[in-house]
């Protein structure tokens, strides 16, 4: 017997679930807009928890310190450029707004600044970003001013060494040291981060890690852990720590997938319900029409079909890794609606000769067409249609891994869209 579809209607139906398609939803309740969000697992688990504007420009010697300047020589030079078509000053406020929502939800970030953060990297290497989780904002603090801090890691745990930390940072750093402990109750084999913090929202396992680093930590100021400081209230568990240990304490990312991606993750598919979003998680939309009265999504779960009819839509699924464009033979292509994509004239071209060279590679530039209005465009350069808005990384003209701005991208274009979208529901 086939399962009657379950119907649902929303006036905005976003589909993607990384940090375009979580940004749209929250703008999009911000302003009142009842929204339904569809959207597969991605690459949200992967990130650092670091959201970047513009990390990078012009190669490899370009480190962005003041990402509104750099974001002002962007406009002069690669003008098609997603960024180049958001104001500053909208790009400041969907910053603002989104890291104003997480805070709001128990995930404190600093706010977004005149200038970027140096952050940690995993390795102990350096990258500019504009906001940064609480948890890590003392880490980037004490390497500033020096302060004697020490990094601990803990037998078992692959992927994060104190070691490396300490080696690459020891000119900047002189006063950082390395200790290894081992995680109360997980002194067999290997360990995992996402366990490792679940078991830090237990009162007990923090009052033991406590003690072993007050042990450990000497004269050090301040600890550096990898961040595993719970899933659900991070900032409460380092508050905790540091009034067990009387230091201060700090998280650095770990290798993908990391806790602070899945932080993010969690955190929306617990928050974006609450708040009146029909939150449809862990599935693909297979198909996406449009007739006169509106946008229809196709979808199953293990219950039977669904569909979502909506005033408009959002399209934030990603590139490759998420599966918003695929890589064929014959070209890359956008898999719902197989709208036009601009790429490389041929497959030799997707890659220069040299991995490393400075200037990447032109296939990290594909995307799709979006006009003023973050609407895509048809292979005639028209709207593809007047409900259809897009945002994210499926957008052309920009290469977020080189420019060290993949949230900025994200969250920027999905603030405009979801502008847009309310200008076109409202009938203006
Ligand atoms: C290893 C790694 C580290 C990163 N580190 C950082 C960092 O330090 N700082 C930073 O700013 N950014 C970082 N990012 C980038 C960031 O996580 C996002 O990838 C980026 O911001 C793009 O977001 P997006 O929402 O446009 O696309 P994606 O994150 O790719 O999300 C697209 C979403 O669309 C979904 N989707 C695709 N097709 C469909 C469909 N048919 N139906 C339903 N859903 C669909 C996917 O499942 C996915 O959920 C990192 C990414 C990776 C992979």
């Amino acid at each position: 017997m086939t399962a009657e579809p379950r119907h649902f209607t929303t006036q905005l139906a976003v589909i993607g679930s990384g940090i375009a398609g979580f940004a749209a939803a929250i703008f999009a309740i911000n302003r009142k807009i009842v929204t339904a969000q569809v959207g597969n697992t991605g690459a949200l688990a992967y990130t650092t928890g670091y959201l970047d504007l513009i990390g990078k420009l012009g190669g490899a010697a370009g480190l962005v310190t003041d990402p509104w300047q750099a974001l002002a020589s962007l406009r002069e030079t690669e003008p098609k450029h997603p960024l180049c078509r958001v104001s500053a000053d909208d790009i400041q406020q969907a910053f603002a707004e989104f890291t104003d929502f997480l805070g709001a939800c128990g995930l404190a970030y600093s706010a977004p600044g005149a200038s970027n953060i140096t952050a940690l990297t995993p390795v102990g290497t350096l990258k500019q970003t504009l906001c940064v989780p609480a948890t890590m904002a003392a880490g980037p603090r004490a390497m500033a001013a020096n302060t004697p801090c020490v990094i601990v890691d803990f037998r078992g745990l692959k992927g994060f060494s104190g070691a490396e930390v300490v080696a690459n940072l020891r000119d900047r750093w002189p006063q950082l040291t390395t200790r290894r402990l081992v995680f109360p109750g997980m002194d067999r084999g290997e360990v995992y981060p996402e366990v490792m913090a679940r078991a830090l929202e237990v009162p007990a396992t923090r009052e033991q890690l406590a003690e072993a680093l007050n042990g450990v930590a000497g004269a050090a100021r301040v600890i550096g852990l990898p961040a595993i400081l719970g899933m659900h209230r991070p900032d409460h568990v380092r508050a905790e720590l540091e009034r067990l240990t009387g230091r201060e304490i700090f998280e650095i990312p770990t290798m993908p997938p990391s806790v602070p991606g899945i932080r993010l993750r969690e955190l929306f598919q617990q928050v974006l319900p609450q708040r009146g979003v029909t939150l449809i998680p862990q599935q693909r939309v297979t198909a996406l029409s449009f007739d006169g009265d509106g946008a229809t999504l196709a979808l199953s779960d293990s219950y039977g079909p669904i569909r979502v009819h909506a005033q408009a839509v959002i399209l934030a699924t990603g590139r490759f890794l998420s599966g918003g464009l695929e890589a064929h033979p014959a070209g890359i292509r956008e898999h719902l609606l197989d709208l036009p994509v601009t790429q490389p004239a041929g497959r030799a071209d997707w890659y220069r000769d040299r991995y490393t060279d400075p200037r990447g590679h032109p296939i990290h530039r594909a995307g799709i067409e979006v006009d003023d209005s973050f609407r895509p465009l048809t292979r005639e350069g028209r709207r593809y249609h007047d409900r259809l808005f897009a945002a994210g990384v499926i957008l052309a003209h920009q290469d977020w891994i080189r420019g060290r701005s993949g949230a900025g991208i994200a969250i920027a274009t999905s603030f405009r869209a979801v502008t847009e979208a309310k200008r076109f529901l409202s009938g203006r």
